[in-house]
């Protein structure tokens, strides 16, 4: 996995540039979910408490699966095509932990790239949404990540990406605010240079939704 990294996307393929080896530790999540209980007052052995540590720490092993995978290996396999319009694949469903709070955020993105010469499965855009997602994050910096492997993996002559998301940290707490969307969105080569392919990904997302 290592000898594939470019500098230019560590960002995507390694949290904090740092290899990851082995497993997650379920005993100190485990231990360090306890303490929290023990914390807030509750106590940690009352029964229906009482697996609770066990099943966060294979929660979060579960959620955050993407440390350990490298999605830049996922676009790989790509196949040599003429097609050069756009290639959208839209609502693209995620769900995430905000890396400020642990709490989950979940929308769905959109992505479309002009290809040169290469293409992927559909899927794997997906995959590639998947394995991003499932790492501590901020919706800022998936979006970017997304936009900037395509790029370099499709050698791709433009990227487009919108996110809409819910944050359940701004839902449930603090603000308070339960219907507020957020949008970011990453352009890349043509997407940002020309304004009127922008326009036709723009106007293909919200197709019959507004
Ligand atoms: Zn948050």
């Amino acid at each position: 996995m290592s000898n594939r990294i470019k500098p230019e996307r560590r960002g995507a393929e390694k949290p904090n540039g740092r290899e990851l080896t082995g497993p997650v530790d379920h005993a100190r999540i485990a231990a360090a979910v306890r303490e929290i209980l023990a914390a807030v007052g509750e106590d940690p052995d009352r029964e229906g408490l009482r697996e609770t540590p066990a099943r966060v720490a294979r929660m979060y092993e579960e959620m955050f699966a993407g440390m350990r995978q490298d999605p830049a290996g996922v676009l790989e396999k790509s196949f040599t095509e003429k097609y050069d319009e756009m290639v959208l694949v839209k609502d693209i469903r995620f769900e995430s932990l905000c890396e400020h709070h642990l709490l989950p955020f979940f929308g769905k993105a959109h992505i479309a790239y002009l290809p040169n010469g290469k293409i992927v499965g559909l899927s794997k855009l997906a995959r590639v949404v998947e394995i991003l997602s499932r790492r501590p994050q901020v919706q800022e910096r998936m979006t970017e990540d997304i936009a900037d492997l395509l790029m370099i993996e499709l050698d791709a002559r433009g990227v487009g990406v919108v996110l809409e998301a819910t944050h359940t940290c701004m839902a449930i707490r603090g603000v308070r605010k339960a219907n507020s969307i957020c949008t970011t969105s990453a352009m890349r080569g043509g997407f940002k240079d020309h304004p009127e392919t922008r326009s036709e990904f723009m106007a293909l997302i919200h197709g019959g939704r507004r």
